[in-house]
């Protein structure tokens, strides 16, 4: 399915000059907590405020938000602030809620992303809404919880189907067995290939979920800003150490305040002259790999009819495997990694053989 003709998110026409900044506790705990919090962040300069109503919940017990009344709360944080008003959403119940609040946007949490089930109630729901509601509402998407780019766009597309066209991903990193620095492994390579599939959807960097620690969040926050990413949702809370979820990776108010005084700009962040002169670079390096890939398939393609003409087999793998160890053991002097010789060495044989069969 093509992804075209997206609106803004947020109504925010001019995307590709402003960061998108959205904040606020992971969860709605209590009116005060919430207003507090709420009046703090707006003080900081932030146009969209969050805060979970409903919280997944791995194991049972654990604090599973305050339902439906905190969706009160979030009309007066608009109210009282006139900030923009975002939360979770996982099921019909749920969307029909929000929307009878009259929130703003949602998204579709990571564990929900990763269930079409789910995901398509959501959008059946969202196509029954009459067309204003479809216009002005923003759908955020998060990827799902396992690194599954399909399952991510899956998602994208099916509330894509639904008629809305505000919408832009979460990237929250994918979790793993075993402990890591991250709570949630980035893999920037996931989100990079999304955006090169759907290139009009912004893309907002998560660095609260994937750092998983208040000492991550800025240099995260910073490296995806350098990397261009559109925007960033922070967790914050007016008292982090005793909040009921995620305690350990929400910032106050007065910590995000000055972690968005130091993140620049994108435009600023680049000197854009020798970033020009870099990437012609680049291009003249690429074509000269691709003429060099072509004059090894001609060879290769000898080969091939020598093969053919002494009824030789097109594959050797005594021969494959002597290539790939050799040149694999030149990584590490190379700058690069193993696995990533050994993938381009595996497509360069692949269309070798390709092209010797058919011959
Ligand atoms: C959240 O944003 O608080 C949340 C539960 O996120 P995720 O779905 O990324 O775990
Ligand atoms: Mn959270």
């Amino acid at each position: 399915m093509e992804i075209t003709g997206l609106k803004p998110v947020f109504g925010i026409e001019d995307i590709k000059s402003q960061t998108i900044y959205i904040a606020g506790p992971c969860s709605a705990e209590s009116e005060e907590q919430t207003l507090e919090t709420a009046r703090q962040l707006a003080d900081a300069g932030i146009k969209i405020f969050r805060a979970g109503v409903w919280k997944p919940r791995t194991k049972p017990g654990g604090f599973e938000g305050r339902g439906r009344m905190a969706l009160d709360w979030l009309r007066k944080v608009r109210e009282q602030t006139g900030m923009m008003v975002a939360t979770e959403i996982a099921n019909r119940k749920h969307l029909e809620d929000a929307l009878e609040a009259d929130i703003d946007a949602i998204w579709i949490g990571a564990r929900t992303s990763a269930n079409p089930f789910a995901v398509q109630e959501i959008a059946d729901t969202l196509a029954t809404l009459p067309q204003e509601k479809k216009d002005s509402l923003t759908v955020l998407i998060k990827n799902p919880v396992n690194p599954d780019l399909e399952l991510w766009i899956g998602a994208i597309e099916r509330i894509y189907a639904s008629g809305v066209r505000r919408i832009g991903a979460i990237h929250r990193g994918f979790s793993s067995y075993g402990k890591h620095i991250y709570r949630n492994e980035p893999r920037w390579a996931i989100a990079i290939e999304l955006n090169r599939r759907i290139p009009e959807m912004p893309i907002i960097f998560d660095p609260s979920h994937v750092g998983g620690r208040r000492d991550l969040v800025a240099p995260l926050a910073h490296q995806a800003i350098d990397m261009n990413y559109e925007g960033l949702i922070i967790e914050s809370h007016c008292n982090p150490d005793c909040a009921l979820s995620d305690s350990a990776q929400q910032i106050t108010p007065a910590e995000l305040a000055s972690l968005l005084a130091t993140l620049n700009k994108r435009s600023h962040s680049l000197p854009t002259k020798s970033l020009d002169e870099l990437r012609r670079k680049i291009d003249r390096i690429d074509d000269e790999l691709l003429e060099l890939l072509s004059r090894r398939m001609e060879v290769s393609r000898e080969i091939g009819r020598y093969k053919k003409e002494h009824r030789l087999p097109v594959v050797q793998t005594t021969r494959y495997k002597d290539l790939m160890e050799r040149r694999v053991a030149e990584s590490e002097r190379l700058d690069m990694s193993a696995d990533f010789v050994r993938a381009l060495l595996a497509v360069i044989h692949e269309e070798s053989v390709r092209q010797q069969v058919k011959l």
